[in-house]
């Protein structure tokens, strides 16, 4: 079965035109002017783009696959991710995480959870660990699990500058780091140390250290929810500055009280201070709790983190045209198939994996492909986890 994808107007992230796009046996074939791809003697769907833009599948590089959080009790505990949930975001790769709570939390679930989510069609890759050093790993250290473990793309969500941490000390951060190097590159694996950021004073103090007083660079690291509030932000940007890359966590719209910087800001800021939008990423937390506490450290109220607010805040930044399309499809999905070496991600070109989303002029989802197979057609889902209705 192959199918082709016509006249849609294409970024690939760079914007292409109109183009017609071939997909076979899961990859993209070709990209062609409107007409030019014959499909002689081969049952093909045809997709009629026609009026609609093409983009890379969005990848989100830090979500709760399992479920997450558990800080107000084990009531509290979120629920496992759908591959429903996943798709009618336009998401076709995920990087799962553990979070706070690794004790009820393991690694192998995890690790079943993602080989599970990619039988039901989309790309998985998970970190090493959840919150705390000693890390938690499948095969007792950061970095063998980086070299026998094809999924492992890194060491995450490690927590830093939060109450919620294992209160590392700089030493345990700078060896975790070189476990992640190591293991990265024997591995041929990114190697990434994908580092949670709290609202604790110390902010990116062990990153800046890091960069400064061991032999790692800055791109082994990216910190993640750098936008929780300003001071934290404003030295995400000085992070940046100094060549290192962030992940920006895109949640609920941040109402007064709460300090979180809004992704319009985020972005505004990145382009006052002239910084390249190669440097950011952007993810949903999707599936970890969303606590909230009082001056005391007392939990106030809980929320869930969901796939969807990656899906709006896409088409708020196409809408409002707060970035060319082909800048936001980078930070949606290309700078983190780059940044975590997603192997053929992250892209639309002849021999990439064929994941993309058609959106419409409404820039509402219309079609959905992972690994070349239709998971939405018309805005419809097409694609159950085993146990749905
Ligand atoms: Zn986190």
């Amino acid at each position: 079965m192959v199918t082709l994808i016509r006249g849609g107007d294409v970024f690939a992230p760079e914007p292409l035109g109109r183009k017609d796009i071939l997909l076979a046996g899961g990859a993209i074939e070709a990209v062609a002017e409107p007409g030019r791809i014959r499909v002689d003697g081969l049952e093909a769907e045809t997709v009629d783009a026609a009026g609609k833009r093409v983009f890379p599948g969005l990848i989100d590089p830090h979500v709760h696959i399992l479920g997450g959080g558990g800080e107000g009790g084990p009531a509290t505990r979120a629920p496992e991710i759908r591959i429903e949930d996943i798709i009618s975001s336009g998401v076709t790769t995920v990087i799962g995480c553990l979070g706070t709570d690794g004790v009820t939390r393991h690694m192998t679930s995890l690790l079943a959870k993602a080989r599970a989510l990619e039988l039901e069609g989309i790309s998985t890759f998970i970190y090493s660990g959840s919150y705390e050093i000693p890390v938690r790993t499948l095969t007792g250290s950061v970095r063998s699990d980086l070299i026998v473990v094809d999924k492992v793309v890194g060491a995450g969500e490690i927590a830093a500058s939060d109450h919620r941490s294992s209160q590392p000390t700089f030493d345990e951060v700078a060896r975790l780091a070189a476990e992640c190097r190591v293991g990265g590159m024997l591995g041929g694996k990114a190697g990434v140390l994908h580092l949670h950021l709290g609202d604790g004073k110390r902010r990116l103090e062990f990153l800046f250290r890091l960069v400064r007083e061991t032999e790692i660079p800055a791109n082994q690291f990216v910190p993640t929810h750098i936008s929780r509030n300003p001071e934290l932000f404003e030295e995400g940007l000085e992070w940046v500055a100094g060549g290192g890359s962030v992940d920006i966590t895109v949640g609920p719209e941040p109402v007064p009280p709460d300090p979180e910087v809004s992704l319009e800001d985020c972005i505004a800021r990145f382009r006052e201070r002239g910084l390249p939008f190669g440097r950011m990423m952007l993810s949903s937390d999707s599936n970890g709790s969303i606590p909230v506490f009082d001056e005391s450290g007392r939990l106030v109220r809980l929320t869930i983190a969901t796939e969807k607010d990656l899906f709006r805040k896409f088409g708020d930044v196409l809408r409002k045209g707060l970035l060319p399309p082909e800048t936001a499809a980078r930070l949606f999905s290309t700078n983190a198939a780059e940044f975590y070496k997603l192997g053929k991600k992250g892209r639309i070109g002849p021999g990439r994996d064929a994941d993309l989303v058609v959106i419409d002029g409404n820039l509402a989802l219309s079609d959905v492909f992972a690994r070349g197979k239709r998971m939405m057609a018309g805005g419809r889902l097409l694609v159950h986890g085993t146990f749905s209705a």
